[in-house]
């Protein structure tokens, strides 16, 4: 079968390979792969620019959905022809604290489709029951596609952030997390809404006021601190979310939050943060991580989308088949698509 595979760990050791598909273990299904979308991540691993664990080789991707082919014979609650969305933790142990509490996002054995298990970027990929979730009949592949970075944003802004209606939250970085977050705090009911991004993601910036950003600041041609000072009398917002990660977006999350505030960080960082974080000592400010999602944040988002509470218009517009691969990463690289989706069996 045809598979996107980075073969070496070096910069764009990616490409088309032949290969031979996956097993379908007992506790398994195999899933014909419909469609799947491209993450900053997937991009980031062609780019040897990571700060995570990969193995090589692997087929990348890990944002997919599809029809079943063939099911494992301990497989209760699906069957074949199943239209099915599927997380992405391929593995985890099953045993430790964080996977007997429900957290298994956190399992330290956990790995993860496209980085440490073959993924979707293929046309068949082996899943376990654990991790599918049915499609509602209405929902399309390529919105289904989707479900993974909104569960990222639903995870981020519903779970792990204290948004509270009314009041104002900003969030750096026009990326497809940073767009997503935007939605979940308009669904949070945050007050204004204020988008941070450079001149340079323009395009990204109007989709962010499409999605009911309240406010764009353009942090090349004001300084948001300037911005925030006036929008909040000098206070801040009591939220930040940092979805770009580095050591500049993070001191400004320092900078314009409030006192007793939250900063959410969901972007990865290449290199560490150089600066001090004693603001948040002053500010008795907290910093709150947010990594992936688990099995009730997926279904509370397949409902939602297949609601067309979230609204996924801008996202579907760039479509490629797998041979089409690179220019599907392209289009992410250069930040002319905000999500590019493959569809390995069109
Ligand atoms: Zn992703
Ligand atoms: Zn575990």
């Amino acid at each position: 079968m045809k598979a996107v595979v980075k073969y070496e760990e070096k910069p764009r050791a990616t490409r088309l390979m032949d290969i031979e598909k996956p097993v379908c273990g007992e506790d398994q299904v195999l899933l014909k792969v419909m469609a799947a979308g491209v993450c900053g991540s997937d991009v980031d691993i062609w780019n040897q620019n990571i700060g995570f664990k990969i193995k090589t080789p692997v087929v990348q991707g890990h944002e997919f959905c599809g029809v079943i082919v063939e099911k494992g014979e301990r497989v209760k609650h699906f069957q074949i022809n199943d239209r099915v969305v599927c997380e992405t933790a391929a593995q985890i142990c099953g045993e430790c604290v964080y996977c007997r509490t429900g957290n298994y996002n956190q399992c330290p054995n956990r790995c993860g489709y496209g980085a440490l298990i073959d993924g979707a970027f293929s046309e068949y990929v082996a899943v376990p029951e654990r991790i599918l979730h049915h499609m509602p009949d209405t929902l399309s592949f390529e919105r289904a596609s989707l479900t993974e970075p909104c569960c990222v944003a639903y995870n981020a802004m519903i779970v792990k952030t204290q948004i509270q209606p009314g009041k104002p939250a900003v969030i750096i970085g026009p990326g497809t997390i940073g767009l997503l977050c935007i939605i979940m705090a308009k669904l949070a009911g945050a007050y204004p809404v204020i988008a941070v991004g450079r001149s340079s993601s323009a395009n990204r910036m109007e989709i962010a006021g499409q999605l009911g950003a309240d406010i764009l600041i353009y942090s090349d041609r004001e300084d948001p601190r300037d911005a925030v000072r006036k929008l909040t009398g000098g206070i801040g917002v009591p939220v930040v979310c940092d979805c770009a990660g580095n050591t500049s977006t993070f001191k400004l999350s320092m900078d314009i939050v409030a006192p007793n505030g939250q900063i959410t960080k969901v972007g990865w960082g290449p290199a560490p943060i150089d600066v001090s974080i004693d603001p948040i000592v002053q500010k008795g400010a907290s910093i709150q991580g947010s990594f992936s999602h688990t099995w009730d944040t997926w279904e509370t988002v397949i409902r939602l989308i297949d609601a067309g509470r979230i609204n996924l218009e801008p996202f579907s517009r760039f479509i490629f088949g797998i041979d089409e691969w690179e220019k599907a990463f392209e289009a992410m690289d250069s930040r002319q698509a905000v999500k590019s989706v493959i569809l390995p069996n069109a």
